[in-house]
């Protein structure tokens, strides 16, 4: 039997989160976008309701939750705002989750209890300058031990999280060896502050605007050997499993704002008039609308279907890369025909649906491309091509 219905528990959560998406972030959120500005206000009521600590067990101040609890946050805030929600994604599926999964029991005990409570944020540098789809083979930055320490040369392109004002650390991915030719990758924790690790200013960004994405450089940036994050030689391996659930939390995003166009597009089509009558009695824009809802219908099902898998330990690689690819698909073009819908004011930054059109595009590239998805999904499919 196949079931897609939310339990009492995951329901009482996911109308909590909309309540606060549409009391707390809804009627300041497009300020802080059109400055730039990080919510430093928002983030920390999120983490007094607990959002940050959702996935984790309480023994660190979390809220004994799982994934799929996560997921649904982040899908109820970017019905609203994918700012917050991408912070909330990052944060815990790349910040926490890696240190939680693969952390020693002293790196739990130090660093997770504040992330958990959504009082620090952590950050995942993987992606370099000279290549994000191609890991290993395009990574260049180095760590190799110099006594009881790591040096770290290299740097990173595009990190969330990794340059605000409560980012306690950054897990950064290293080539700390070869062995029969290939580089081997291990994952070492930088502290914000630390000599020789500099985060750039923030990006100029098309969407995302008041989430924090900076660029890395390590030049003899030393930090205690104690600070790799579990074997060494297995950051890759950590890193493919991390981004397989990350793509699970990214789809729920994804479908969230696809969601969030349709919310929009019922009000204004509601309330605007054109030839006498309201939009919505017009028969091209009921169609339209119809569309995105089935788009952000089958948006859902696909990371509930990814999201139960995983939390059953069923293999779910394919399935997470499908939700990645079909709920990205779905905020795109929902995205498009909700600004289409919105006319003039469409193109307008203070109306939700610019910044969910503007915010679409990304969903699309991080945490792996389509082409990427595509590569995995073909590859579950045994269509790996061998040179
Ligand atoms: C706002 C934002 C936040 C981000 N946050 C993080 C973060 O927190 N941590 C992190 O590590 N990274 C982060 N990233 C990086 C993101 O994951 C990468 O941008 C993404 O993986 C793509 O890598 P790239 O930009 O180097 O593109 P490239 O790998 O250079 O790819 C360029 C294009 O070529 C295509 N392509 C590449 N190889 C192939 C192939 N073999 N066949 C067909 N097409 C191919 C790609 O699909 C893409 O369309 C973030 C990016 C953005 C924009």
């Amino acid at each position: 039997m196949v079931g897609f219905r939310l339990n009492d528990e995951q329901e009482a959560l996911r109308s909590t989160v909309e309540e606060f998406a549409r009391e707390v972030v809804a009627p300041v959120i497009g300020g802080f976008y059109e400055r730039g500005e990080f919510p430093y206000d928002i983030v920390a009521r999120m983490g007094k309701l607990g959002l940050f600590g959702l996935p984790f067990p309480e023994e660190y101040g979390g809220m004994g939750g799982d994934y799929l609890a996560f997921c649904l946050a982040l899908h109820e805030l970017a019905r609203v705002d994918s700012s917050v929600a991408i912070t909330l994604e990052a944060g815990v599926a790349l910040g926490a989750m890696p240190i939680y999964r693969f952390g020693s029991a002293v790196q739990r005990d130090r660093w997770l209890p504040e992330l958990c409570a959504g009082e620090r944020l952590a950050a995942f540098g993987l992606t370099e300058p000279g290549g994000g789809s191609d890991i290993p083979g395009g990574m260049r930055t180095t760590a190799r031990l110099d006594g009881d320490e790591w040096v770290i040369d290299g740097s990173k392109a595009f990190i969330t999280n990794s340059g605000t004002d409560v980012t306690s650390v950054v897990t950064a991915l290293a080539i700390t060896g070869r062995s029969e030719g290939r580089p081997q990758i291990s994952a070492i924790m930088v502290p914000s502050g630390t000599p020789g690790f500099t985060v750039g200013p923030e990006y100029s960004k098309v969407g995302w605007c008041c989430s924090d994405t900076r660029e890395l450089a390590f030049s003899g940036c030393r930090v205690p050997h104690d600070h790799l994050l579990g074997e060494a030689g297995r950051g890759y391996a950590q890193f493919l499993q991390t981004l397989d659930e990350g793509r699970v939390a990214i789809a729920a995003l994804a479908a969230g704002l696809a969601e969030g166009c349709v919310d929009e597009c019922l009000r204004y089509a509601a309330q605007r008039t054109a030839f006498g009558h309201e939009l919505a009695h017009y028969q091209a824009i009921q169609f339209k609308i119809a569309d995105m809802a089935a788009r952000a219908h089958v948006a859902r099902l696909a990371w509930y279907d990814a999201a139960g898998r995983l939390l059953a330990g069923e293999p779910f690689k394919a399935e997470a890369a499908i939700a990645k690819l079909t709920c990205s698909n779905a905020a795109m073009d929902n995205a498009r025909d909700a600004t289409q819908i919105f006319g003039g004011y469409g193109f307008m930054n203070e109306f939700p649906v610019a910044r969910f059109y503007r915010d679409a595009k990304v969903l699309e590239i991080g945490e792996g491309t389509s082409e990427v998805q595509r590569m995995v999904i073909a590859r579950q499919l045994g269509l790996d091509r061998r040179d």
